[in-house]
Parts: structure tokens; C-alpha cells; sequence
């Protein structure tokens, strides 16, 4: 039987106001309901956001150590739910479950992580140049922050806002994605478990064009944190910093990696290939232009369609890539490849669904490679979403550079080379939030700041790290003569 999961309002499960629900399925067999969700209203929004408001000053002027404890705690308890939230995200999401055993690992780490931060918490003292003087800073958190997640890691992104936010004393009301909010909610299980007080998180689940406007615009919410399409977030950053908001919005991304002339072509093929076709394609750090020198462009094309030709597809345990979340993520991938070849590229491998008893109804697309891919064709300019990789030919390195900053996005890029001048350019010059030498566009630690340039995020503010701790916090200073 489905089960129906509740919304997590002022310490209590409850159900939307209006009694609505709606069905998750499972990408790998759509006919397969994993659960069913709160249709939640904006008066559900209104409930989450007071309980949140009166929880505030309880929750701040908590130690914050003894808000760390709560938050390692509630890391315990979702490290013993890892099984059961992995299987959830596979079918849910669609993630192998390998890639959704490492994206439940990263919230707990992330938990574990912000728990310890709360012991540096605070402010600090300085020294006054007139004698006599207490100077010091004081760290306040923002107050009520309202987070909004995308579907693509639905565990680890809620995470990052959330635990940064919550260990810096803020109250919290999160708006996971519709397509896969069940493992969001279980973050609240967790801390609820963990006797976090009645209010100070808050999870309401629904439709993003009816939560999103009544969160973001709410007059007690204090600070605006959204992951996911650009499209979305720029009208979350107008709307929640004309009303007076902190707001930190991150984005869409088209990622380069640069193959240069003296890289080694077989660790350029691999290094392309995870970072295209891990977790379906479908990270905002996915790699999705191979910008290669003439000279490997060949060998380099070769390599890379017979690492797309290697890969099993199938769901759960025993396939390297997994299916798309939804019928329309796939359409919109299958789009792209007619798009690709009307404006001219050559189709070197992949471009259609896979065929297989095991895969059924799936929204399973073949990794997809495409060459001959010129600057202004749509696939070289466009987020596709999937696992579709494409390859532009350069003749140096400065045409390398300036292809991989023709984009109005810029989240993450890398370069292949052994050549120690070229990387270090690379790094200073593209124009990425994150530069790598030598590795692939996806994958971050936590204790590093995440963020990008141009249409990617708004750049005021970064996540992850110390920079998480920031967004969440306002600092004081104070001086006692
Ligand atoms: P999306 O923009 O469709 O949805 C993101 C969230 O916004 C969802 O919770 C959705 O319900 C909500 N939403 C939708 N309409 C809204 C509105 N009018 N007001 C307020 N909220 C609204 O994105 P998605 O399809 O869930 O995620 C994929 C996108 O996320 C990709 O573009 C990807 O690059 C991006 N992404 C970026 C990062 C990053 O850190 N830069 C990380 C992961 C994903």
C-alpha cells in the first residue's frame, strides 16, 4: 500500500490544510508509486512560517554547542536510516544506489560537520587601538530563512542549507522539490528525533509556483536560500530582495572541461565521462562541453564514445547510470539531440532510449555524444539536463579559454593537461565559481564554498563551508569604553 507522508509543522506531522495529496513515482517504473505527498496551500506556508517565527528566540540564544549536540544527534539518526533513505532516493530520484548511498553519506557528514562549527560560534574579541576598550564582534543569526531545494540531490542540498542555517541559531521552513521530496522530509524525522524544539524546522511539500511566492515574500522570513533552474531563481532573487531579503540563489550551469594539447587523452575520456554521465547527467556541476586541441581531438573523441558505449543502464544496484527523473527531463534530453543534429553536429554515440527487459517504461536515455559542436549552436549554449555531452575543436589554448567563457553560465570547469603554465591560467581566467585542474566539473567537498559567476548564482553570497555559516549569520560589533 502507498504510504501518504505528512507535512512537518511546529514539532507535529501534519496534513495540508486542504487534505490534497499528490503521488511520487518511481522513474525506473512509472507505473510504481513510491509515496504520496502533502499538497500544501499558502496557508500551510503561513502555519510553517509562524511556528518558525516563535521558535526563533528559544532557538537563538540556545548555546550553540547545545544546538550542535541536537544536529549531531539528529546525524546519528539519519546514519541509521542510511539503507532504507538510500533505497528511497533510488526509487524516488533514480540515482543508482551507489550515487545515492554517497548523496545520504554527504548529508550526514554535512550534519556532523555544521555540529561541530557551533563550538567556534559566536563572535570574537579584537584589540582596540585606545586603551582601556572592550572591543569585540558579536555573530547574530539572520533569523527565519526560507529554503528552497531542487530534485537533483533532494538529501544533500536541504542539508547544506539547513544545517548551517539551524547551527547558526535560524529557524527554518523548507520547500523540497515536488519530484522527490520523501528523503527532505526525513531530515526533519531526524532532527525530530533528536528533540530539536517545536518549531524551528519546518518542511511543507507541494507545487513551487504556489509555496514559493507566499514563503519568499512572507513578512517574518528574514533570509531567501534557493537551489535549482536559473529561469526559477532569478525571479526568487527579484522578488525576495525587493522585499527587503538576505537572498543567495544557485543556479543553472554549462560546464567546460578543456582537454589541452599535452593532456593524457584516456584520463581526459574518463575524467569527461563521469563528470557528463554520473548521476544521469543531471547536476548543475555536470560536465557538458569537451573543449579539445586538434591534435587529441580525434584519439579524445574515440576514448570518450567508447567509455558512453560501456555503460550499463538500469536502475538500483547493478548499473553504472540510473534512468532521468521524469518523462518531461527526458523529453527535454531527447529534444536537445534533434536540436543538435538540425543545427549540424555529428552524432558519434548514443542520441535515443536504450532497449532492455530490465529497463521497461523508464525514462532511460543512452550517453550521448556529439561533435562538431560550433559556439552558437543551441547544446553548446543551453542547460540540457542529462547525459548528453558535446565536443567543441580548438586549435590553442587561448581559443580553449575563450570558448569555455562563452557561456552565460559559470558554476564549474576543468582542464586536462600537463602542462603546469596552461593550468595555471586556466584557473585564474575561466570564469567558474570552481576551477579544477586535472579532474572532473562535478564533486565538491563540504568544507569549501560553493557558488558561480554569471547566470549561475547570484554572486553576493556562497554555500558550503564557512561561506554557509555567513549567509546565515549578521555580525555585530561592539565597543565598551
Ligand atoms: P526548478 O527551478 O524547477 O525548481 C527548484 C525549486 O523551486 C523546487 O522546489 C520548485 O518547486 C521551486 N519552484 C518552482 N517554481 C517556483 C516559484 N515560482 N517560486 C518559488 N519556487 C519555485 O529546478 P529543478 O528542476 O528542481 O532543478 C534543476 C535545476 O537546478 C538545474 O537548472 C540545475 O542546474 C539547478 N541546480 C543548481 C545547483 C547549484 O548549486 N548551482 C545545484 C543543483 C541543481
Amino acid at each position: 500500500m502507498t504510504s501518504t507522508q505528512q507535512n512537518y509543522v511546529n514539532g507535529e506531522w501534519s496534513d495540508s490544510e486542504n487534505g490534497e495529496t499528490f503521488e511520487c513515482t518511481d522513474p525506473a517504473a512509472p507505473d510504481e508509486v513510491v509515496a504520496e505527498y502533502q499538497r500544501s496551500t499558502a496557508a500551510d506556508v503561513e502555519s510553517a512560517v509562524e511556528a518558525a517565527a516563535d521558535a526563533s528566540e528559544e532557538w537563538a540564544t540556545m548555546p550553540a554547542p547545545q544546538r550542535g549536540a541536537i544536529l549531531r544527534e539528529a546525524a546519528a539518526n539519519l546514519a541509521e536510516r542510511k539503507e532504507e533513505l538510500t533505497q528511497l532516493l533510488v526509487r524516488e530520484e533514480g540515482k543508482t544506489s551507489g550515487e545515492a548511498g554517497g548523496e545520504v553519506q554527504r548529508a550526514i557528514d554535512i550534519f556532523y560537520y555544521y555540529a561541530e562549527k557551533t563550538r567556534d560560534l559566536g563572535g570574537s574579541r579584537k584589540s582596540a587601538s585606545s586603551a582601556g576598550t572592550d572591543l569585540y564582534t558579536v555573530d547574530q543569526p539572520v533569523g527565519v530563512a526560507g529554503l528552497i531545494t531542487p530534485w537533483n540531490y533532494p538529501i544533500a542540498i536541504p542539508a547544506w542549507k539547513m544545517a548551517p542555517a539551524l547551527a547558526t541559531g535560524n529557524t527554518v521552513v523548507l520547500k523540497p522539490a515536488e519530484l522527490a521530496p520523501g528523503t527532505a522530509l526525513a531530515l526533519a524525522g531526524a532532527l525530530d528525533e533528536a528533540d530539536i524544539p517545536d518549531g524551528v524546522v519546518n518542511v511543507v511539500t507541494g507545487k513551487g509556483s504556489e509555496l514559493g511566492p507566499p514563503l519568499i515574500e512572507h513578512e517574518e522570513v528574514d533570509a531567501v536560500s534557493f537551489t535549482g533552474s536559473t529561469e526559477v531563481g532569478q525571479q526568487v532573487y527579484q522578488s525576495a530582495t525587493d522585499a527587503g531579503k538576505r537572498a543567495q540563489c544557485e543556479m543553472g550551469g554549462k560546464n567546460p572541461t578543456v582537454v589541452g594539447e599535452s593532456a593524457d587523452v584516456e584520463q581526459a575520456a574518463d575524467i569527461v565521462a563521469n563528470g557528463a554521465f554520473g548521476v544521469t547527467g543531471q547536476a548543475c556541476t555536470a560536465c557538458s562541453r569537451a573543449i579539445v586541441h586538434e591534435s587529441v581531438h580525434d584519439e579524445f573523441v574515440d576514448a570518450l564514445v567508447a567509455r558512453a558505449e560501456d555503460i550499463d543502464i538500469g536502475p538500483g544496484d547493478e548499473y553504472d547510470m540510473g534512468p532521468q527523473v521524469s518523462e518531461s527531463e527526458l523529453e527535454g534530453t531527447l529534444d536537445y539531440v534533434d536540436v543538435a543534429e538540425q543545427e549540424g553536429a555529428t552524432l558519434e554515440t548514443g542520441g535515443g532510449q536504450p532497449e532492455g527487459e530490465h529497463l521497461g517504461d523508464g525514462y532511460y536515455v543512452e550517453p550521448t555524444v556529439f561533435s562538431g559542436v560550433e559556439r552558437d549552436f543551441r547544446i553548446f549554449q543551453e542547460e540540457v539536463f542529462g547525459p548528453l555531452v558535446s565536443v567543441t575543436e580548438v586549435a590553442d589554448f587561448e581559443e580553449a579559454l575563450e570558448t569555455a567563457n562563452d557561456s552565460q553560465y559559470g558554476l564549474s570547469a576543468s582542464i586536462v593537461t600537463n602542462d603546469h603554465e596552461e593550468a595555471e591560467r586556466f584557473v585564474h581566467e575561466v570564469e567558474s565559481g570552481v576551477a579544477k585542474v586535472n579532474a572532473k566539473t562535478t564533486g565538491l567537498e563540504l568544507h569549501v564554498p560553493f557558488g558561480g559567476f554569471k547566470q549561475s548564482s547570484t554572486e553576493t553570497w556562497r554555500e558550503q563551508g564557512d561561506a554557509g555559516i555567513d549567509f546565515y549569520t549578521i555580525q555585530r560589533t561592539v565597543y565598551d569604553e
